[in-house]
């Protein structure tokens, strides 16, 4: 290993903490010294360049950072190397660095190559050689691996810090909350002796929790969705007035048309009541999306759509839930909960669907408390070694169980139905099938959750026999199907009798749109029963339930908003 930056030689100033690690390694010693040069000029101040010349001499210094303790962010390996190819290479530095995220340097013909390495080591990225300029095609890489890496909780980064009860349902919507919008935080139950140190130190009481102390110092006691949001830096408040199209919901159909609208040069502002990425981004890997042969988590997807849309100039705001719709001549207005409004000339209405409620004796009591409606990703390591049980016989349960099994010493799924063919994607099955903590419980249902503060018991009925066992359990799963949330908007937006909105042809009857349609058109494609108010998504009638249909539908209904715009 050659070059100024080895590990080994440089030292870290004794006064701040070893900075994280950029390693890159290719066998030709010029166009190392070069990607070196590239990373130090734009990362220099924030991470330390080492750069080798072999894969085992970048494997020895990996080995040595590992030894000191020090954090690897980014791998960067040149694909055609004597001795240990690049996929060989980060297959090994995976072993030793697992959350350092890895890019591939390939020539144009090893492409196919780099498209394999995707599949076997799991590779972020591929560049293609040349990277010049850095500014375009090197930085954009390394800024997203950058990000993704300190997604992953290792960057040593001054965290929120959240001191709560362990079974609350306030403290768990909390941390669930800033999981799902990946902030960084660091959890501290109340009753440990660093919680009570931090309570202490905060004048802070019983009536104060679940108490959050972002990064700045500042503290939040008990504080609203609202406050939270604004505290970590995400946006609730629009810098416009107004604007061309507004999405209500940030899943994929939502995130869909944000990128759209924004890249065409609509004037776009995306408003989410919770976290971006809806239903998506609870899902712990998605195997049928096009592009990922491997498969990607959900929070990954949907953090990179939402990079894009910012990137486009789409404006995102969280913790902003729509309550009113309201159409003003050509103006559509947007009610929120807070008080707040939002006018634009078209509205998107992207806001999916939610989780059905499960009907169990104590389920409400204890939810939040032991019973997770979705949510696994946030509740997983509280989950080691226990049992579990997640209630649903379609793909997301199914997910949920193959992504708890990997925690869990044991997975009980409940099915209603007599078995999972008729409602689960046949390359979940055999996943399920494969795990032997998963248990698959057909024809049963959960006739009750018991507990005195969490979550300690739950009781199954096997509906072919009616038989009874209660199990001890402290979590408990729900997927059960879901119900679009659409009682807010005016009777005039027509829904079916699920409460899914109607749009284009689905409106007519007889070839006639509904009654009071106020234009000399039919209704768009995409369009509600109200000109200029579109859907996307889960929440359309007669949609399909798939990450894909939706971000499709996203896209499509960009085309529809210019539609109308220019009719009008
Ligand atoms: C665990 C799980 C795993 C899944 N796995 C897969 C898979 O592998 N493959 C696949 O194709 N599909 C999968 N799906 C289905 C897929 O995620 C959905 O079809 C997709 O997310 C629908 O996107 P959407 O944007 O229409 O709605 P959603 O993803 O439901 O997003 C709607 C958003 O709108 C917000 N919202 C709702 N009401 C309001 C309001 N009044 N104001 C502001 N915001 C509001 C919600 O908070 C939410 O963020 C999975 C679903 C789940 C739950």
């Amino acid at each position: 290993m050659t070059g100024p930056d080895q590990a080994g030689t440089e030292q870290a100033p004794p006064e701040r903490l070893p900075r994280p690690v950029l390693l890159t390694v290719d066998d030709d010693p010029s166009v190392s010294r070069a990607v070196a040069r590239d990373l130090r000029r734009q990362y220099g101040e924030g991470y330390r360049i080492v750069r080798a010349e072999s894969g085992p001499d970048a494997i020895e210094a990996l080995k040595e950072l590992r030894r000191r303790g020090e954090q690897v962010a980014v791998l960067l390996a040149d694909y055609r190397m004597p001795h240990m190819n690049g996929i060989e290479f980060l297959e090994q530095a995976m072993d030793l660095f697992p959350s350092a995220r890895r890019a591939l340097l390939t020539a144009y013909a090893d492409t196919e190559a780099a498209i394999q390495a995707i599949n076997v080591v799991d590779v972020d990225h591929y560049l293609l050689k040349p990277w010049s300029p850095p500014e375009e095609k090197l930085y954009p890489v390394v800024d997203t691996l950058i990000e993704l890496w300190r997604a992953t909780g290792q960057a040593p980064i001054r965290e929120t810090k959240v001191i709560g009860h362990r079974w609350s349902r306030p403290s768990f919507e909390v941390r669930d909350f800033l999981a799902r919008n990946a902030v960084p935080y660091r959890w501290y139950p109340a009753d440990d002796p660093e919680g009570e140190r931090l309570l202490a130190a905060c004048d802070a009481g019983p009536d104060d929790i679940p108490l959050v102390v972002p990064a700045d110092g500042t503290v939040l006691r008990c504080p609203t969705t609202a406050q939270l949001a604004a505290s970590v830096g995400l946006s609730t408040t629009p810098t416009g007035d107004f604007y061309d199209v507004l999405i209500i919901g940030g899943g994929p159909a939502g995130l869909g048309a944000a990128v759209y609208g924004a890249s065409e040069g609509l004037r776009t502002v995306l408003v989410e009541r919770q976290a971006t990425g809806g239903q998506a981004g609870q899902s712990s890997r998605i195997e049928n999306y096009l592009g990922f042969p491997d498969g990607v988590s959900g929070g990954q997807l949907t953090d990179r759509a939402r990079r894009q849309a910012v990137k486009f100039g789409a404006e995102i705001l969280t913790a902003r839930c729509a309550v009113a719709l309201e159409a003003e001549g050509p103006k559509r207005v947007v009610r929120f909960a807070d008080g707040g409004a939002i006018g634009a000339h078209t509205v998107v209405l992207a806001t999916g669907v939610s989780y059905r409620e499960l009907d169990a004796e104590g389920a409400e009591r204890l939810t939040g408390r032991g019973v997770f409606y979705g949510s696994a990703a946030t509740e997983a390591l509280a989950c080691a070694g226990k049992h579990v049980v997640i209630v649903g016989g379609a793909n997301s349960a199914g997910q949920a169980a193959v992504f708890l099994a990997a925690h869990a010493a044991r997975v009980t799924l409940v099915v209603r139905g007599p078995d999972l063919e008729r409602s689960m994607s046949q390359y979940l099955i055999s996943q399920v099938r494969a795990l032997k903590e998963i248990e698959v419980r057909a024809c049963t249902r959960v006739l009750r959750c018991d507990g005195d503060t969490h979550l300690e018991r739950v009781t199954l009925v096997d509906d072919a026999d009616g038989s009874c066992e209660e199990i001890e359990a402290e979590h408990l799963f729900v997927f059960i199907g879901a119900t679009p949330p659409t009682e807010w908007l005016p009777a005039e937006v027509h829904r079916d009798e699920s409460g899914f909105v109607l749009t284009g042809p689905d409106l007519l009857r007889g070839g006639t749109p509904p009654p009071g349609w106020p234009v000399p058109r039919e209704p768009y494609l995409l369009e509600s029963s109200v000109p200029g108010v579109f859907v996307a998504g889960d929440v359309r009638s007669q949609s399909v339930k798939r990450v894909a249909s939706a971000v499709g539908e996203g896209a499509l209904v960009v085309t529809l908003v210019h539609r109308y715009l220019e009719g009008r």
